[in-house]
């Protein structure tokens, strides 16, 4: 029994599209898994991207643990985000003239030449995220170094927080690009107005905005996720159920669905209500919250479920109450879920 991921084809290649042509530059993100849709799924579509609107030269993996499962079904350049240490592993000669190394230290690019000499590369500047980076100064020396012993230089790369406000800061970091004698800044993280914005104020300054989400989840009517019901029994109020024995509320039905741990499920869900106050809050509203049950991402009927107990590594326990509807053995429950840190079983393209 399985957790489905169903794309509506014809809608998520249209988004797809619509979004590619809208964004110039656009370097596609595939890490993890594929943003629950698999690193080799997305790699293919990056080349069907290229043969449908064009332009599409580069791919963008996680890690260099990554470029395997893309490197066969994508035949372009591909950047690891991940920057270059000297414990990354070594490549194939075909494959190594297709990656571009992220450069976040002034003293890996060396160590990277003395083991690839014309290796490509992005110098990455340290943005307010603090997670890795040079500051300006070792930038520009790392550039003016890059240059004399024969790296390619592709670009500065800029990874800037979560949407939203980032403009004053890329214009500050887009002063450095150019400081640093560089073309091109590959930027995440940056809207579509403030990425038009610096192309005006830097005509000069070639743009690669990198994204995954926006392009691969940007149309979430394209995509559905559902379980399949294993079983359904009625429970009566008191009686005992599941690994802790538990005893349930009020009467009601348990029902057992596809879709556990081992697929992400459950484990981004909201803590059960714990404090007194929010307590007494959910008491007054009467929910099956007050009595310590979660609400699970499982719906049936439009009728959120509540998790009976934390979800089993491939089904889950859900508790629906009272007399309404109910689902039968192998209807399918519309589940939500957070695609990054979720595995289908299978994934349904119609
Ligand atoms: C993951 C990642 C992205 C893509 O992020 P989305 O929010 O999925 O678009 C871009 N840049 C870097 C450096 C990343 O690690």
């Amino acid at each position: 029994m399985t957790l489905t991921l169903t794309v509506d084809g014809e809608r998520w290649r249209s988004h797809l599209r619509s979004f590619a042509e809208q964004t110039p530059g656009l370097v596609p993100v595939a890490k993890g898994n594929g943003y629950g849709l698999t690193l080799g799924r997305l790699a293919r579509r990056t080349g069907w991207l290229d043969d449908t609107v064009g332009g599409f030269d580069t791919l963008a993996v996680g890690t260099y643990d990554e470029l395997p499962h893309v490197a066969t079904r994508y035949p372009g350049s591909l950047v690891v985000l991940t920057p270059w240490r000297p414990w990354a592993p070594a490549l194939e000669p075909d494959l190594a003239d297709r990656v571009i190394h992220t450069v976040s230290r002034p003293e890996d690019l060396p160590a990277l030449l003395a083991r690839q000499p014309r290796a490509r590369v992005l110098l990455e500047r340290m943005t307010s995220m603090r997670r890795h980076g040079m500051s300006a100064t070792d930038l520009w020396e790392t550039a003016a170094a890059a240059r004399r012993t024969g790296a390619v230089v592709e670009g500065v790369s800029i990874h800037l927080p979560l949407e939203g406000g980032n403009l004053p800061e890329a214009r500050a970091l887009m002063d450095d690009v150019v400081g640093a004698e560089v073309g091109t800044a590959w930027v995440s993280h940056l809207t579509a107005a403030e990425r038009a914005e610096l192309s005006r104020s830097y005509a000069d300054l070639r743009l690669r905005p990198r994204i995954g989400t926006a392009l691969w989840l940007g149309d979430r009517g394209a995509l559905r996720v559902t379980a399949t019901v294993q079983d359904v029994h009625r429970i009566a109020r008191g009686e005992p159920f599941g690994y802790r024995g538990r005893t349930a509320p009020k009467d009601g039905h348990l029902v057992v669905a596809s879709g556990g741990t081992a697929h992400g499920i459950g484990l981004s869900a909201p803590a059960s209500v714990s404090g007194l106050r929010q307590r007494a809050g959910t008491l007054a509203k009467g929910g099956l919250a007050s009595l310590g049950l979660t609400r699970s991402p499982y719906s049936f009927d439009g009728r959120h479920l509540w998790f009976a107990e934390p979800p089993h590594m491939q089904a889950s326990m859900l508790y629906l109450s009272g007399n309404g509807p109910v689902p039968n053995v192998g209807d399918e429950l519309d589940v939500r879920v957070r695609f990054t840190a979720t595995s289908p079983d299978r994934i349904v393209l119609t």
